[in-house]
């Protein structure tokens, strides 16, 4: 695998820390981590941000990182979820081994443990709706009171719960409750909810069960299954984790895992909520989970986001224990950054103007070597067709141009990139007065781009050869969302960008773009990063705009963004 991750050391942050104490210390010899996801939705780059940590850190230290899927809600889980989660871990260049593993695996071991708290007299099957049981909790100001089946007997709750086990009960009859504490001040201890009853089909343990653990039950004891040793989660759970080592003290469990809090990525112009993500696409507001605007894996991957770029920027941002919010532009820098070493430089036209090199040769056809990537010698050079008649980009002609447009005007001289100067002598209007052809003429003694007396215009365009540019259908994408804190006003549907994506038709590309492979970001010269998108066929190609090729990070970090 080739990732690029500075020394560890120079990374600094304070799990990094942890973890290198807890080996100078002896209390471990290498960490055991793992990513948790819910499949209930696709992965964002919040989540890659985990990811990174987490695989980051086993890499790192020589230990090992687990992939769990934390299936305890069959209500909301599919094995579509699951299968994309592992495909985006993997795209992303992280590699799990064997161990891949599902808290289902653990419902029979959870199950057991459940019985130990049962008849340990920490545990109590509970009657109280679900409704109730929130009235029964109190509030931050004031403590919760007893639920009145708090004190059934051992044998009762052993009978009782080993029938919600059977299915002898209806979907939220009763629960199974720690016995704790109602008057704690922290919340999460007030008798938490361990088991649900739930009569659903399970994607892995079919109808074996209708009763599930919650995630509080259910995390921390996997762990201690797993023998993870720093158990990584964000800052949201740092209130449960009282809970989570309450759980670890009571109960016969075979290692002692630690949980870790860091902050959760924040993004401008982004919205990483699941549950929003999921609106956006059964509303039919974007294309698909992996629609190119969506903040996720799969969408950042179609729009031709390198999974080195998204690492570099797991990088970039680090690990930290308070709540931030990072500049969208920065992902894009550090994307920009890879794309800018590794993407080949290709022709293409998004808005075609015509023009015709007058005193050029009928029917011939030269062969120009054009340079693959001027920063990196070792990507060579191609062969592009050059002819009579070619498409360049309308923008790049002015009629009447003002000072400081430099292209081409009538009279005026340019650069055709690695092929010739040429002159532009007249335009040709349709009735409308719209210019629609150019009428040109060109230096031969100019190929290759260069003047023998040394004449350099200061325009240097693309162009492509009329019979040989292929057409294809392009999407210019911007930001999902209009502004940095999307939903502010309340209305985040309001706060939707309805440019987010164009469709360009009619456009024109260098002929070898048709072979350009899935996952190959490109960069058509002068306009941006482009890489085909998952909707391209052989009769017709479609292009995603990746980036413009304009880095704005740095000025938007000299702004300041406001509210950001
Ligand atoms: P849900 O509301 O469905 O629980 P979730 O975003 O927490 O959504 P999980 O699948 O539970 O999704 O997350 C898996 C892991 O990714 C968790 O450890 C979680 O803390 C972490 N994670 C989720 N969102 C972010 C984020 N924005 N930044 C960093 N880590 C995140
Ligand atoms: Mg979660």
């Amino acid at each position: 695998m080739n990732v690029r991750s500075p020394a560890s050391s120079e990374r600094g942050d304070f799990i990094r820390e942890i973890v290198a104490a807890d080996i100078a210390s002896g209390r471990i010899s290498a960490p055991v981590t793992r990513f948790p996801p819910e499949p209930n939705g696709y992965l964002h780059i919040g989540h890659a941000k985990s990811i990174c940590l987490n695989f980051g850190l086993a890499q790192e230290f020589g230990g090992r990182c687990h992939l769990r899927f934390d299936d305890t809600n069959p209500a909301k889980e599919e094995q579509a979820y699951i299968d994309a989660i592992k495909a985006d871990v993997r795209w992303l260049g992280f590699d799990w081994g064997e161990h891949l593993y599902h808290a289902s695996d653990y419902f029979e071991q959870l199950y057991e443990w459940a019985l130990h708290l049962v008849r340990t007299g920490k545990a109590y099957v509970d009657d109280l709706s679900a409704d109730e049981i929130r009235a029964y909790r109190g509030t931050l100001t004031e403590p919760g009171r007893n639920s009145p089946w708090r004190d059934r007997s051992v044998e009762e709750n052993l009978d009782l719960f080993e029938r919600m086990r059977q299915g002898e009960f209806p979907n939220g009859a009763r629960v199974l409750r720690a016995k704790i504490d109602m008057a704690s001040p922290n919340i999460n201890l007030r008798d938490p909810v361990l088991y649900r009853i739930v009569h659903a089909s399970h994607p892995r343990t079919g109808d074996a069960w209708c009763i599930y653990p919650t995630y509080d039950f259910a995390h921390g004891q996997s762990d201690a299954i797993e023998g993870i040793t720093h158990s990584i989660c964000t800052l949201e759970f740092e209130i449960h984790r009282p809970l989570y080592d309450w759980l670890i003290e009571n109960l016969p469990v075979p290692s002692r895992p630690h949980q870790y809090e860091f902050a959760r990525l924040n993004l401008t112009y982004t919205v990483l909520s699941k549950r929003v993500l999921l609106r956006l696409v059964t509303e039919g507001r974007v294309r698909g989970w992996d629609d190119p605007r969506m903040p996720t894996i799969s969408g950042l991957r179609r729009r031709g986001f390198p999974a080195e770029g998204i690492r570099d920027f797991a990088t970039m941002i680090g690990v930290a224990k308070s709540d931030s919010v990072v500049e969208v532009e920065m992902l894009e820098h550090a994307v920009r950054d890879v794309l800018n070493r590794t993407a080949p430089r290709r022709f293409a036209v998004l808005d075609p103007l015509k023009v015709v090199i007058e005193n050029y040769p009928e029917g011939q056809i030269e062969e120009m070597e054009v340079v693959n990537n001027p920063e990196d010698p070792s990507a060579g050079t191609r062969r592009v067709p050059f002819s009579r008649e070619l498409w360049i980009e309308r923008d790049d002609f002015m009629e009447d141009p003002p000072p400081k447009f430099f292209r081409l005007a009538p009279g005026r001289e340019v650069r055709l990139r690695s092929a010739y100067l040429v002159t532009c002598r007249e335009a040709v209007k349709d009735a409308s007065g719209r210019v629609v052809e150019l009428r040109c003429t060109y230096d031969p003694a100019t190929r290759g781009g260069d003047a023998p007396d040394g004449r350099r215009p200061k325009a240097t365009l693309h162009w492509l050869s009329a019979g040989h540019a292929v057409p294809a259908e392009v999407r210019l994408y911007e930001h999902l969302f209009t502004r940095p804190d999307p939903g502010a006003d309340g209305d985040l549907f309001a706060d939707l960008n309805p440019a987010s994506e164009r469709v360009l038709q009619g456009c024109l590309l260098e002929p070898g773009l048709a072979d350009v492979p899935l996952g190959q970001t490109v960069q058509f010269e002068r306009l941006g990063y482009f890489a085909q998108d998952t909707d391209s066929t052989a009769d017709h190609l479609v292009f995603n705009r990746t980036l413009t090729l304009k880095d704005t990070w740095a000025k938007v970090q000299a702004q300041g963004r406001q509210g950001a």
